[in-house]
């Protein structure tokens, strides 16, 4: 069985992510919580349940982090000389609070772009449907 078509009005996937909406209506809230998504849309009724943006925004994530803010604060060490422990301190909570934003906004943009383009994880199932529709001879 084909899943239905998701996507159809065409809203701006970075625009909506970025927001947090809904990725079908744009007017939904797409985040129950920080990170974790809603079951469904409580605008349009979309349905979130099966839908994952995966490892992919964490990945994102992360080679912003590497590239932009350590460095920062390395050059904030370096420069200042502060003891390590102040540096430490000042950094960590620095780091996992933008970690944490970023992973929002993450989230939100690769889940709307998923849901825009009907990207779905594949499942034993998908494979069982194209056997049933060529006779199960395989390709
Ligand atoms: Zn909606």
């Amino acid at each position: 069985m084909t899943p239905p078509r998701r996507g159809r009005r065409r809203l701006p996937p970075v625009q909506t992510g970025l927001s947090g909406r809904c990725p079908e209506c744009g007017e939904g809230q797409l985040f129950n919580g920080l990170l974790r998504y809603h079951e469904s849309c409580a605008a349009c009724n979309a349905d979130f349940r099966d839908e994952d943006a995966g490892d992919g925004p964490a990945i994102f994530v992360i080679f912003a982090v590497g590239i932009f803010i350590i460095p920062m604060a390395l050059a904030f060490h370096m420069l200042l000389n502060p003891p390590l422990a102040v540096t430490f301190v000042i950094w960590s909570v620095i780091i996992i609070l933008s970690s944490l934003w970023l992973l929002r906004l993450m989230r939100g943009v690769m889940f709307n772009i998923a849901w825009q383009r009907n990207a779905r994880e594949v499942r034993l199932q998908d494979f069982k449907d194209t056997d049933s529709k060529d006779g199960g001879q395989g390709s």
